[in-house]
């Protein structure tokens, strides 16, 4: 395996990382498509619904 194909590996590992992390601490969640978020939003940046509501223990 060469240098740049591991160090891509490992970015990708990371950003996995990363985001299963953030969707772990969100609060948020889209009832359209089931998208979390950190943060409240009108609209949901992954389908433009204007679903996103705050998740309840219950949903997990
Ligand atoms: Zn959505």
């Amino acid at each position: 395996m060469g240098l740049f194909e591991r160090i891509g590996r490992q970015v990708e590992q990371f950003k996995q990382t990363a985001k299963a992390e953030a969707e772990r601490n969100a609060e948020y969640r889209c009832q359209a498509c089931g998208e979390r978020f950190e943060v409240d939003r009108d609209e949901c940046p992954e389908c433009g619904a204007e679903a996103v509501v705050a998740r309840t223990d219950e949903e997990e």
